[in-house]
């Protein structure tokens, strides 16, 4: 069922958001060679807390996982798709990609962001895997108006990958955009590719994360023994960016901007 926010809990996710983005920007700042993943999470759990919120993902148990989430922060670094545990002895490297995908609850409301960041000097292609990705989002984003479908954010973030002449990037399917603030994860599903016209209609006052993942090499992705970690089969690098976004008459709101 799609909740349709009220402007009490529009203003407060808006207000939670905000803290989330500004937490999320300044660990990605701390991101640098010779830094333990366990460092970034410690640091974005600290951040989280003394804004006032809680980290959402922190113990997070969704049906069927066999254990919660341990910690704040996913880290996932290269080939590691979304969902990475940090570990003290996981420790970042010049030419790095990582991703940080943060969620927090404010005041009762939740709130989902991810960024992919380099770590130092990064190769050609992974730069240009990492702004495309970020593009992508940004074509969802554009897509996702009121009157507008799930299909056609789907579609239109597709098209746009698809358009891409230096390489044929894997979009991962089993992964997806989904309704936020009740709950962490809420109707509707919004997968990263899509028919126009299909799927749930988009209305005034719901609030959606929208978070492509694109990989260098194939769409297929694998999960680690630990459960979370889902890594690109070919083991080729992978990035992700994800902003809450609220439906409005006209373009769509950036709640995750500062
Ligand atoms: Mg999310």
């Amino acid at each position: 069922m799609i909740i349709i926010k009220t402007k009490e809990q529009i203003d407060t996710i808006r207000e939670g958001c905000k803290n989330l983005a500004t937490v999320l920007y300044k660990v990605g700042e701390k991101v640098a060679p010779g830094i333990s993943t366990k460092d970034l999470d410690i640091y974005a759990e600290q951040l989280i807390r003394e804004m006032g919120d809680i980290p959402a993902f922190l113990n997070y148990r969704p049906e069927g996982a066999s254990s919660p989430f341990p910690a704040s922060l996913c880290i996932s670094v290269n080939d590691e798709v979304v969902h990475g545990i940090p570990n003290k002895n996981k420790i970042l490297k010049e030419g790095d990609i990582v991703s940080l995908d943060l969620g927090t609850k404010h005041k009762g409301l939740f709130t989902d962001m991810a960024i992919t960041v380099p770590v130092g000097k990064v190769s050609p292609e992974n730069l240009k895997l990492m702004q495309t990705t970020e593009q992508a989002l940004q074509v969802g984003i554009d897509a996702a108006r009121a009157g507008n479908t799930v299909g056609d954010i789907g579609y239109a973030i597709e098209s746009y990958v698809r358009g891409q002449k230096e390489r044929k990037y894997g979009i991962v399917e089993v992964l997806a955009g989904h309704g936020v603030g009740i709950a962490i994860h809420e109707d509707p599903f919004i997968p990263n590719f899509g028919k126009q016209g299909k799927g749930e209609k988009l209305v005034p006052g719901m609030i959606v994360a929208l978070e492509p993942m694109l990989n260098l090499g194939t769409k297929n992705v694998t999960i680690d023994d630990d459960d979370w970690t889902f890594r690109t089969r070919d083991r080729k690098n992978s990035a992700h960016f994800e902003h809450t976004i609220l439906i409005t008459e006209g373009e769509a709101e950036i709640l995750t901007k500062i």
